[in-house]
Order: C-alpha cells, then structure tokens, then sequence
C-alpha cells in the first residue's frame, strides 16, 4: 500500500516539534547534496520538499508526516560556504536540540555526495552522531553521475570510511529512483523497532 506524505509543519525551536510520538526518521547533509529532491522521491511526488527550499524554511526544521507510520524530518542543510560563524553556530544549536531531544528519533539518513569525499562538515555530523550513539544509515546521493564500477567503488570506500558505523551504506538516485525502495526498507525496520522499543 501506497502511504501518503504531507507536509505537516516546520519548527524553529523544540517548543514546535510534533508531541503525537510518531517515530521520526531525520534527513542531513550539506546544503545541495540532493536532500529536497531525496525526500521527493521517498515521497514519490515531485514537489513535496519545495517548502523546505522557499527562503524563510531553509532554517526550520521541517517535518512530514508519512500516514500514521512516522515522521520525515528536513534538518536544514549545512556547510553552505558563504554561512556566517553565528549562523553556523545557530545551525548547530537547532540540529543538536532536535537530535538529542527526541525520543522518538529512530533512524539518521546521513546524506553525502556520492562523487566527493566527505567534507569538514561531514566528518563533525559524523563524530556529532557516533558520540551520541544515533542509530544512522549513509546516503550516497547522485549516484547517477557515476558508472556502476565507479559507483561500487565510492560505496565501498564510504562504508570503509564515514560510514564505519552506519547501519548501511545506501547508493541512491533521486533521478532513476535507485536505492530509493531499499531506503524505505531502512526507514521502516527503523521505526518499527521503534515503536516496539515504546511499547
Ligand atoms: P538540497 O540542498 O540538499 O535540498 O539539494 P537539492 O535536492 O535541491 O539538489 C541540489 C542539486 O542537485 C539540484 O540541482 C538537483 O537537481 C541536483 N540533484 C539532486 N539529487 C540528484 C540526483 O539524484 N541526481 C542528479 N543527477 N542530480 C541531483
């Protein structure tokens, strides 16, 4: 069955997370890494993130609601070259007040480019989740604009690398769609053990 995803609202402080305790599965990565258009394709529709990219959102939280399965929670993007020290610091403090005040976090897709090496900003995120034990999956994203070889190869050096921890290390598309179903499956085995670890 086919489960609708809404936008459900953003937050700019704790006070507006959602309080229903819906498992929550949170969406990071550097701005551009292919973030929007990842939570498209999970979605299945072809605008669904536009609202975390129309300016005012791009410093919320944003959250979508997946039926009554969970939620799809929009960090905002980081590492955004031209970002001043204060608002890298007021990201951090948003970021860092979602991840380690949700109860009811089950997974961290950790998205990184699958033709780069993981940025400055990608190894603190990475040290940032190890430290606090967050359960996380790594995202190879574009991976389109790699041959297979080439794309076998990244995915093998990111699980060897970044992603020494990560649950998985997932190569994915938002252009043919690939990875997209077995992100799914993550994201749902996540939230179901979850909701079983509340009950
Ligand atoms: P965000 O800032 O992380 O939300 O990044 P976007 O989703 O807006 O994507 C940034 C850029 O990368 C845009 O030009 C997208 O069209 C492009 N992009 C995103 N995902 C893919 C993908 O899977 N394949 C390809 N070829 N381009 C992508």
């Amino acid at each position: 069955m086919k489960t609708t995803i809404r936008f459900a609202g953003s937050a700019a402080s704790p006070a507006q997370f959602p309080g229903d305790g819906l498992p929550e599965v949170a969406f990071l990565g550097r701005s551009n890494v292919g973030k929007s258009r990842l939570l498209n394709a999970l979605a299945g529709v072809r605008n669904l993130a536009r609202v975390s990219a129309t300016p005012g959102r791009t410093r919320l939280v944003n959250f979508f609601r997946a039926g009554d399965e969970l939620y799809l929670v929009d960090l905002p993007g980081y590492g955004y070259a031209r970002v001043s020290e204060a608002e890298r610091l007021s990201w951090e403090r948003l970021a860092a007040s979602y991840l380690l005040a949700r109860p009811a976090l089950a997974l961290c897709v950790f998205l990184v480019d699958a033709r780069h090496e993981p940025s400055e900003g990608d190894q603190l995120l990475r040290a940032f989740l190890d430290h606090h034990a967050l359960p996380y999956v790594v995202v190879a994203t574009k991976a389109d604009k790699l041959g297979r070889g080439e794309q076998g190869r990244r995915t093998r050096s990111l699980a060897e690398g970044i992603g020494l921890n990560a649950r998985a290390v997932i190569a994915a598309s938002a252009v043919t769609g690939a990875g997209v179903p077995e992100l799914w499956r993550a994201i749902r085995e996540a939230a179901a053990k979850s909701r079983k670890g509340a009950a």
